[in-house]
């Protein structure tokens, strides 16, 4: 079969390798779609130097497919079904799993970080991920790339369950990109009154409008996003100001457009070696700010993100703006990386 491979930094390869067999109490799915990632994008120009990659290793991690083999052992599984499958592979005993914050396991592993993930023809699904829940069925209706962008969805509801989004409340995305526009997209689907939405790139806003997740756009460059927010609350601020753009500045801003007792999430990781912020913490003291992070998903998030796709509750398909053939994975991550696009998908000719 075919996949896609990372080597090293920039050192991305087509190539023949042996297909994989269902591993025992695992499963073999054929993949038929599966998004690039920003994720991808970063990791394949830092050659895969973080989160302990072993390379050369099969990357993407965004898949959806159909099981082509059941492994041995395997319970409630059947050959034909349409399947998406999670990512992080989490040990189930630590206080986090314990929890039921798998996604802060402290013993975790990754689909296409330790194990090869979803530019292929086929994928394994390990064992230990069919037994936690992460393999889940795709409900009917739902397309195949339209399935395959269910974990970053996944991750913006875990991000706004953090920020406790709820009826009628003013809500800031900064950054419209696909995970901007997905949180536009949830907020407006958990009650919010207003989505304001703020982005720096031209091109970027112009696709939001078109997508129209958000009631009121912003463009950074050229208007003040406070002024606006200002004006759209009388004066308050926003109840949820969420960062979903690899920027401190954005952090910053964020700060200074909740309202009282706001939720500020900084969902967007920064920049290694430019992760520090300097900030007046008295703004958050008196104004009783609650400012948190973001990071990964469990599995119910994917399981409600299919439910809410599959029920037209959010405009999913929306946001695939390319599904190109495996082969074509140079222009397809050219176009991620380009913020030309959304979501662009790889799909599997065979
Ligand atoms: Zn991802
Ligand atoms: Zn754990």
């Amino acid at each position: 079969m075919k996949a896609v491979r990372l080597y090293g930094a920039n050192d991305l390869r087509y190539e023949k390798v042996e297909k994989p067999a269902a591993p025992p109490g695992g499963l073999l799915v054929k993949v038929k779609a599966c998004a690039i990632c920003g994720s991808d994008v970063r990791n394949v120009a830092a050659g895969g130097s973080a989160h302990g990659f072993t390379l050369p290793r099969t990357i993407g991690h965004e898949i959806a497919g159909v099981i082509a083999e059941v492994g041995e052992g395997v319970q409630g599984y059947r050959v034909g079904q349409r399947v998406i499958l999670g990512v992080v592979i989490f040990c189930g005993r630590c206080p986090y799993c314990l929890s039921g914050h798998q996604n802060q396991c402290e013993d975790k592993e990754a689909i296409s970080y330790q194990y090869d993930g979803g530019f292929a023809d086929y994928v394994a699904a390990p064992e230990i991920l069919v037994r936690q829940g992460g393999v889940l069925t795709i409900p009917e209706g739902l397309d195949f790339p339209t399935a395959a962008i269910t974990e970053p969805f996944s991750c913006a509801l875990n991000g706004q369950e953090l920020s406790r989004v709820g009826l009628g409340d003013t809500v800031v995305v900064i950054g419209a990109g696909p995970v901007g526009n997905m949180h536009a997209m949830l907020a407006r689907a958990e009650g919010a009154a207003r989505v304001i939405m703020a982005e720096l790139m031209p091109e970027r806003l112009a696709k939001a409008k078109e997508i129209g997740a958000a009631d009121i756009f912003v463009d950074s460059g050229r208007e003040d996003l406070k002024e606006v927010v200002m004006q759209a609350t009388g004066g308050r601020g926003a109840d949820v100001v969420i960062v979903a753009a690899p920027s401190g500045q954005a952090q910053l801003q964020a700060i200074g457009i909740a309202a009282k007792r706001g939720r500020v999430n900084f969902f967007g990781g920064l920049p290694k070696g430019r992760s520090e912020i300097t900030l007046d913490s008295n703004v958050i003291h008196y104004r009783e700010l609650f400012v948190h992070g973001t990071s990964d998903s469990t599995p119910i998030h994917m399981k409600k993100i299919l439910d809410l796709m599959a029920a037209g509750r959010l405009d999913a398909e929306r946001l695939v703006t390319k599904v190109l053939p495996l082969s074509k994975y140079r222009e397809g991550f050219e176009l991620a990386r380009s913020g030309a696009a959304l979501k662009v998908i790889l799909a599997p000719e065979a």
